[in-house]
């Protein structure tokens, strides 16, 4: 085959099975939104939960509807506490959850969970519930021979400051080998990032962990300057609101700050609510360090696969793109230079695999 007849194979539109098998990076995706529906469903009939008692009525009730308009609060309300009765359950959900990622060929993951979440309506101790989540989903990335690494999330419409540095330091007492980042979630408008330095500059100040802010995902950008100023943030969850603030861009790029951008997602929640003019393609073309993530995909009944096929018939990306932009989102990701060299070795050689398996 000449190199004319190979390039015109690669730019031929990738369908949804070679888009599945595409080996991912991804960076921003919550436990408690990821579970597969039917080990949802399988663990509320055991825990006798009033919920629908068949599997489509079930979807129905505890996923975004298809087609439906944006709507924060609607996505917002699918997120329950009221699943797990023991820690043999968050076990469980998180083995459960890791295990399915490799029918999304996610090659690295970085998981975020709320230790919380676990803990609010089962009384369970943070400090196993956290234990238990690594565990589980060590052995379920095992077996993928998947890469994985945890962020604590800390939920700003639930916790204070102060409340959140004593969960902090009561999680040091254990072993937190795996986590990378603290990520602060929840609520933007109303508790803004100007209410945490307190807490965040305890973690700049311990050094063991990277920071990662939910912000300008339904603000404008100021939510974002003050988590670059004020809480240390080495990188930002969606920052859609980075396209109109060009000031803002340029510091992006000059200090590598990663936007993990959800194109699902921000439509669900009414960030963005045209998926064709998502910013991610003209922030990716200004430069600035942008990573796709899926954010939510049980909520959204949308894996990641979902939004590479966006991005694909939306701005025209091709594989060698999404290729490039995974390549790219390793610099992103909170590990050592020395793990992401290894990281963009062991990336290539799945991209080899790929390749060879694909004919691409
Ligand atoms: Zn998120």
């Amino acid at each position: 085959m000449g190199l004319a007849d190979h390039k015109e194979i690669k730019n031929i539109r990738p369908n949804r099975n070679i888009l599945q098998a595409l080996p991912k990076i991804e960076v921003h995706r919550h436990l408690e939104g990821t579970y597969p529906i039917e080990s949802l469903f399988r663990m509320a009939q055991k825990n006798d939960l009033d919920v629908p008692g068949d599997l489509e009525s079930f979807k129905k009730a505890f996923q975004f509807p298809k087609n439906h308009e944006p709507d924060f609060l609607l996505f917002l309300s699918k997120f329950k506490k009221f699943w797990y009765k023991s820690i043999d359950d968050v076990a469980g959900i998180a083995y459960d959850s890791v295990k399915s990622f490799a029918d999304e060929s996610l090659h690295y993951i970085e998981l975020r969970f709320n230790p919380l979440h676990f803990t609010e309506l089962t009384g369970l101790n943070p400090k196993d519930v956290t234990r238990t989540i690594i565990d589980s989903s060590n052995a379920a990335a095992a077996e993928n021979s998947m890469e994985i690494r945890y962020l604590l999330t800390f939920n700003r419409s639930v916790q204070t400051a102060s409340e959140m540095l004593k969960t902090y330091k009561d999680l040091l007492d254990i072993d937190l080998t795996g986590v990378v980042g603290i990520d602060l979630a929840g609520d933007e408008i109303n508790y803004p990032p100007e209410l945490f330095p307190e807490f965040f500059d305890v973690i700049k100040k311990d050094g063991l962990f990277k920071i990662d802010i939910h912000a300008g995902e339904v603000t404008d950008s100021k939510n974002m300057w003050v988590s670059i100023d004020q809480l240390h943030t080495d990188r930002i969850g969606h920052g859609v609101a980075a396209i109109n603030d060009k000031k803002l861009q340029n510091v992006l790029k000059e200090k590598n700050i990663f936007l993990a951008q959800c194109i699902t997602s921000n439509y669900q929640t009414g960030a963005w609510k045209d998926e064709k003019t998502h910013p991610i393609k003209p922030l990716t073309e200004a430069g600035v360090p942008i990573t796709l993530a899926s954010d939510d995909p049980t909520i959204q009944d949308s894996l990641l696969v979902d939004d590479y096929e966006k991005a694909v018939s939306n701005f025209g990306w091709s594989v060698e793109d999404l290729i490039s932009s995974n390549i790219k989102s390793i610099d992103g990701c909170f590990l050592t230079d020395k793990e992401k060299t290894d990281l963009t070795d062991s990336y290539s050689k799945a991209i080899d695999r790929f390749r060879a398996g694909t004919g691409l």
